[in-house]
């Protein structure tokens, strides 16, 4: 069966389609700025060089995934005869709020379930519906399924999810911990076990993260049971441009120090903080690195700041699950930066984790870098979070 996976954002999508015969991906692409002048889908055949663009207007969500599915039919680009050889459709859906711990048959009540946490998600959760509703509307005969970055993390017990604040809030509007990037850690999580060919159940695992957003995840046994996001993703880890953890005192300090309204002050964090805020130079590690290297202090001081956040959470992490029998990195950061890597695994000896600064020269490849007298397994897994939105899609509508 192929199955397509759709990511839908505000005004970009992404799509992938992929054999589950064997799991091989067909074809990808992206469609950026739909609704705006300029609209213009980028499409990749797997085994042909030339990509395919086109720039056309795209008014909205339906426009924009009408092209996708022209794109994956075509003669000469195209993955399939026609759509009847899409046997479902993945949804990435951000937010499922407390309504579903794993991914979903979309029906009406699912719609509906999805719509009441849009107050959670404003951002993300009203695009996924509109690819969805788009969906439905082009091929209303194809399953689909809507897979949720929050429902790994649905199995947390209360004391790792519930907020110090008056208990009403979290009854009245839902505040607790959620988190987010769950298909992620999930996919390195079940890699992590194939690669050092235990259990997952017999495993306890420290999951990181690290790209633009960033988040660390302690799974015990197969299953979540904290992680660094929040109510919200900003919370946690320093990221590219968000605070992750602060004082919260700080920003009604900030609001009236500058006089700012609510607004502003959640751009600042989540858009203007983070690496970028502290380092001046970019919300890109290369870029920062650079810097550091021409002797920028504010960048050395932003790639401290972010290790050392990393390894408290890791350290915490270990203390929760009363050990940790391997540590994986992922995404942008967690894949490519060999020095990061290094100075976040530096000095940790003692907790038995011990990195081999040799294999741990290499980007982008699964490979276990940490060394043979190791204790703990320090993992570097590229993430795949589409072939985990087409897996769960495919078990759902197969049953297997
Ligand atoms: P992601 O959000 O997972 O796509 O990660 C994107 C981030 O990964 C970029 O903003 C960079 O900071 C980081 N990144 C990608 N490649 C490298 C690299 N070779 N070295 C350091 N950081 C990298």
């Amino acid at each position: 069966m192929k199955v397509l996976v759709i990511n839908c954002g505000s005004s970009s999508l992404k799509y992938q389609v992929l054999d589950m015969t064997n799991e091989s991906l067909l074809c990808k692409g992206l469609v950026e700025r739909i609704g705006m002048e300029g609209s213009v889908i980028t499409h990749t055949k797997v085994g042909m060089e030339e990509k395919f663009q086109l720039i056309v207007p795209m008014e909205d969500h339906k426009d924009a995934i009408s092209h996708v599915l022209m794109a994956i039919q075509d003669e000469s680009h195209g993955v399939v005869k026609d759509m009847s050889e899409i046997g479902a459709v993945g949804h990435r859906v951000v937010h499922a709020g407390e309504k579903f711990a794993h991914s979903v048959l979309i029906d009406d009540l699912v719609i509906e379930a999805l719509e009441e946490c849009v107050d959670l998600a404003p951002l993300h959760n009203p695009p996924n519906l509109l690819g969805i509703a788009a969906c439905k509307e082009l091929m209303p005969d194809t399953p689909m399924v809507a897979v949720f970055d929050t429902a790994f993390h649905q199995t947390m017990p209360p004391e790792s999810y519930i907020y110090a604040i008056p208990y009403e809030y979290y009854e009245k509007y839902g505040i607790r911990r959620y988190g987010f990037h769950g298909t992620s850690h999930k996919y390195v999580a079940e890699r992590a076990a194939d690669i050092l060919n235990v259990n997952l159940d017999d495993l306890k695992l420290i999951t990181c993260h690290l790209g633009n957003g960033a988040s660390v995840t302690a799974i015990k046994r197969g299953k979540c049971i904290d992680t660094s996001m929040g109510f919200t993703p900003l919370e946690g880890l320093v990221m590219g441009t968000r605070s992750g953890d602060i004082d919260p005192a700080i920003v009604t300090y900030i609001r009236e120090k500058e006089g700012l309204d609510q607004g502003v002050a959640n751009e600042i964090l989540n858009k203007k903080s983070g690496v970028l805020g502290i380092s001046g130079v970019s919300s890109d590690f290369r870029d920062i690195e650079a810097a550091a290297e021409d002797g920028n202090e504010r960048a050395m001081l932003a790639l401290k700041v972010f290790a050392h956040k990393v390894r408290f959470y890791i350290g915490a992490y270990i203390a929760e699950m009363n050990g940790v029998d391997a540590i994986v990195f992922t995404a942008g950061v967690g894949e490519n930066d060999i020095a990061m890597r290094d100075i976040i695994c530096n000095d940790l000896g003692n907790l038995g984790i011990k990195l081999d600064v040799v294999k741990n020269k290499v980007r982008g490849k699964e490979m276990i870098i940490s060394r043979e007298d190791s204790k703990v397994a320090i993992i570097l897994i590229p993430t795949n979070e589409e072939l985990m939105i087409a897996r769960d899609t495919y078990q759902i509508v197969t049953g297997k």
